[in-house]
């Protein structure tokens, strides 16, 4: 992509409406803008990247078996009223009339929308597990949004489902699924701790909130400090072999995370050095609840036994939108945004040091081709600006290499190249760069 031709409304004044470094770079970098309180336009550059996180987000949750499906974000208010939940939501709920005077809302999740597909279609035990997700805009009418996309009004969630006979087979969907998300946030780069969550009314012990440590979370949090260097990848796990991967999660869980609501001060397993305590952006929740909403909605099947029984289910949510801030939140510098390489928006920022110089020119574009025929994502910036402010938008969008070609460079058949994350910069020939983005 060249530069002259993407919409990229870079901000050099910091917006004062921004109170922390996500929101403030996502609005100087120009991915974002707010339309209304908590509802916000995906630019061109943010929306490239909510695009990655969604599509990593995709690919591991079809590696473990999850079919992916779509639902309306309009749901009946009916189906509410059946699982009870259209009068306990509360003000959060968006509700809706149709012209017909009937009661409808944009949904804050789908629960019921899900169970009333299954009950639908599904009739025997032999039909289970299922498994089914979709990547949907929600609408929560929060009370207080803030902080620009991570808690937004309107927000793009990834929520999953399941449905088993038995709560053995649930608890080893809950596994899986718990091993994807550990795959997930590795592979977006970022280290996001699952701790034990409050399930609320419902009771039980299997919930975890997924959390990255940072001092603008809005949760306080407790956790061993063995947890910044453990490996979540779970290579080698086995999604068959039920006790190995119920093994691997009981041992990954060993070490010690609660939020603020499980955490007791008295009886803390760990203490002193060992323990630390943060705030944390909660950006996944998973969430085994039995029979909560299979029974009132009459979501069963026949059992072995010939008998109705009504499933199992769990929910597992992911927020990709505050996903892509609490990314930033994690990973920048004074200058700007410093993205993991499997979610950038580009790999490489190609600068012209002086555009309209014939050389310079001749070389950029053909490094733009040579790049773009690699197969390398790369944005070139020939805008005919001052090579300062070229170089301050690079570092501010972050892409993870930047290549500047200049007159000098040239003369001697070398380009600049930096790496963004280390701020390193070498003096090569354009093929070695090559190379070293490559490798
Ligand atoms: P929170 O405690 O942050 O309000 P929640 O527990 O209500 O979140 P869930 O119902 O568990 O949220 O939703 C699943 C995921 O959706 C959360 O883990 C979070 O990443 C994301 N999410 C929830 N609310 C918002 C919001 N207002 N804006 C952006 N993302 C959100
Ligand atoms: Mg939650």
């Amino acid at each position: 992509m060249r530069l002259s031709q993407f919409f990229l409304p870079t901000l050099k004044e910091t917006p004062s409406e921004a109170q922390i470094a996500s929101h403030r770079l996502m609005l100087r970098a120009g991915m974002v803008r707010q339309l209304t309180a908590g509802i916000y336009s995906w630019l061109p550059l943010g929306h490239r990247v909510l695009k990655k996180i969604e599509q990593i987000v995709r690919e591991e949750q079809d590696k473990i078996g999850f079919n992916e499906l779509l639902m309306p974000t309009i749901q009946p208010a009916e189906l509410w009223q059946e699982s009870g939940r259209y009068d306990d939501y509360g003000l959060e709920m968006l509700r809706i009339t149709d012209r017909h005077d009937r009661k409808m809302l944009f949904g804050p999740t789908n629960e019921e929308a899900i169970t009333d597909i299954f009950r639908n279609d599904v009739r025997s035990y032999k039909q289970l597990p299922q498994m089914l997700y979709h990547i949907q805009w929600k609408f929560r009418d929060e009370i207080r949004p803030r902080f620009g996309v991570m808690r937004g009004r309107e927000f793009l969630m990834k929520d999953a489902y399941s449905f088993d006979i038995d709560y053995e087979s649930a608890r080893h969907t809950y596994n899986k699924i718990f091993l994807a998300y550990c795959r997930t946030f590795t592979r977006l780069g970022v280290k996001a701790i699952p701790m034990v969550a409050d399930t609320g009314p419902i009771g039980g012990d299997l919930s975890h909130e997924f959390i990255i440590l940072a001092d603008t979370g809005e949760s306080e949090v407790f956790c061993d400090k063995k947890w910044l260097d453990k490996d979540l990848t779970g290579q080698g796990v086995d999604l068959n072999d039920r006790p190995g991967l119920e093994n691997w999660v009981q041992t990954t869980l060993s070490d010690y995370a609660a939020t603020e609501e499980k955490h007791d001060k008295a009886n803390s397993p760990i203490s002193g050095d060992d323990l630390i305590e943060t705030r944390g952006i909660e950006v996944g929740h998973i969430f085994h609840f039995g029979t909560k909403y299979s029974e009132p909605m009459g979501a069963t099947v026949l059992g072995p036994d010939g008998k109705d029984t009504p499933v199992q289910m769990g929910s597992y949510g992911i927020g990709v939108s505050r996903l892509v801030g609490a990314l930033i939140e994690a990973s920048h510098d004074e200058n700007g945004i410093i993205w993991p390489e499997s979610v950038a928006p580009y790999k490489v920022g190609l600068i012209n040091l002086r555009t309209g110089d014939d050389a310079c020119d001749a070389a950029c574009e053909d490094a733009y081709a040579k790049m773009t025929n690699a197969g390398i994502e790369v944005l070139y910036d020939d805008r005919d600006i001052r090579a300062g402010g070229k170089f301050a938008d690079m570092d501010l969008i972050g892409l993870p290499w930047q290549i500047v070609i200049g007159p000098k460079g040239l003369k001697n058949g070398v380009v600049e190249l930096k790496n963004r994350r280390s701020g390193e910069k070498t003096e090569v020939t354009f093929e070695a760069a090559l190379n070293q983005i490559s490798a």
